[in-house]
């Protein structure tokens, strides 16, 4: 950051030491760059089978409205999500929109937290806690993790009476670690009931083993508890940003004062609910994914290169080396995946679970940069 530049001074004091989160690298980005088309991208846990084709009809239905202001209160979308969840805890009052997940988080910081206030989260968390706590000159503890995921024993050490704010995935990104039923019971209620536990559960749709616990089921009786979910990720909506969150309706009053009017569009409004219609689909990119999860874990055994564990649509994969060359390799050959050196885990790649075709092109690529 250059020091004497005409406002740095005037920066807020959070804002002097953030630095932008670095998203995958777009496709058109390296078509520009190489002249070529057939690029592969595992960069950023997209659904590789794109979106349901109710989607694609309700934008389309969608466009000839665009000329209105979405509905700010996002009636329709808050019902669909009252019947998907289809749980007392979850009102139409318990929920805020956010344009993406991300903005949620966001709006959790804005609503809460002060400058010299105190968060926690754990080491290869999620950056996004991160920037949020610094933009808002939080101090936060980074607790180390246990085996690449959250230790919950040490997080639960690591908070103190005036902490704030937990922040925790489940999955985490980019590790693909998870925490259990009864790691999560045990950390809940030992929390302080002042204390506010952010669960971000992007990934969750993924996940069918018996012993993850879903923090909607939590919610009635952790008033303290605030659940974040994304159509970004299984329900493939990434470009339209659309996520919520789920809380007592304390929370979400609160929320929701913060919250832009029209934060989220018409047009993910009307395709979060066409999404959340179409189970089927979403059971469909479990298969899938599944498969390709299974496919590209015995890809990486094949070529004897290690990988963390991962329950999510992704794979960190342990390059034993350092990871940015091989990555700037995968990009020759048009296989972009991303990098992993801002979480401090330089020997890592983070590869999303394409499909088989997708995952196939990496592996040969990965095996003609190795040998
Ligand atoms: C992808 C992701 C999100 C979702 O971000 P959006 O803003 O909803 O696209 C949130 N949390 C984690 C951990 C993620 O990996």
């Amino acid at each position: 950051m250059l020091k004497n530049t005409a406002f740095y001074s005037q920066l807020a004091e959070g804002v002097k030491e953030l630095s932008p989160y670095q998203p995958g690298k777009p496709i058109a980005a390296l078509q520009r760059e190489l002249g070529i088309d057939n690029i592969v991208k595992l960069a950023s846990n997209e659904n590789p089978l794109g979106c349901s084709q109710k989607v694609v009809a309700a934008i389309s239905e969608g466009a000839r409205d665009v000329h209105r202001y979405p509905d700010g209160s996002a009636y329709e979308l808050r019902e669909a999500i009252v019947e998907y969840h289809a749980k007392p805890s979850v009102g139409l009052s318990h929920i805020t929109l956010g344009n993406g997940s991300n903005d949620v988080l966001e709006l959790i910081g804005r609503a809460f937290l002060n400058a010299g206030d105190h968060a926690v989260y754990s080491e290869y968390a999620f950056a996004v806690y991160a920037l949020t706590c610094k933009a808002m000159n939080v101090a936060a503890t980074e607790v180390p993790a246990k085996a690449w995921g959250h230790d919950l024993e040490a997080l639960l050490s690591a908070v103190r009476p005036e902490t704030k704010i937990v922040f925790l995935a489940n999955p985490n990104n980019p590790t693909g670690t998870w925490f259990d039923v009864s790691a999560w019971e045990w950390f809940l209620s030992r929390i302080p009931p002042h204390t506010l536990v952010v669960l971000d559960e992007a990934y969750a749709e993924y996940i069918q083993l018996q012993a993850y616990p879903e923090g909607v089921h939590y919610l009635e009786d952790y008033p303290n508890l605030i659940v974040c979910k994304t159509f970004s990720k299984v329900y493939g909506l990434a470009g339209l940003r659309v996520g919520y969150a789920l809380s007592s309706i304390e929370i979400a009053d609160y929320l929701n004062r913060v919250r832009q009017p029209f934060n989220v569009n018409s047009l993910a409004l009307n395709a979060a609910v066409a999404a959340l219609s179409d189970q089927a689909f979403v059971e469909q990119s479990r298969v899938v994914n599944s498969e390709g999860l299974t496919l590209l874990s015995a890809g990486l055994d094949a070529l004897d290169v290690p990988y963390i564990p991962s329950v999510a649509n992704f794979i960190c994969v342990d390059m034993e080396q350092a990871a940015q060359p091989i990555f700037q390799q995968l990009l020759q050959k048009g296989v972009i995946v991303r990098p992993v050196t801002n979480y401090g885990l330089e020997h890592f790649l983070r590869v999303s679970v394409g499909n088989t075709a997708e995952i196939e092109v990496f592996l040969q690529a990965l095996q003609d940069i190795l040998s």
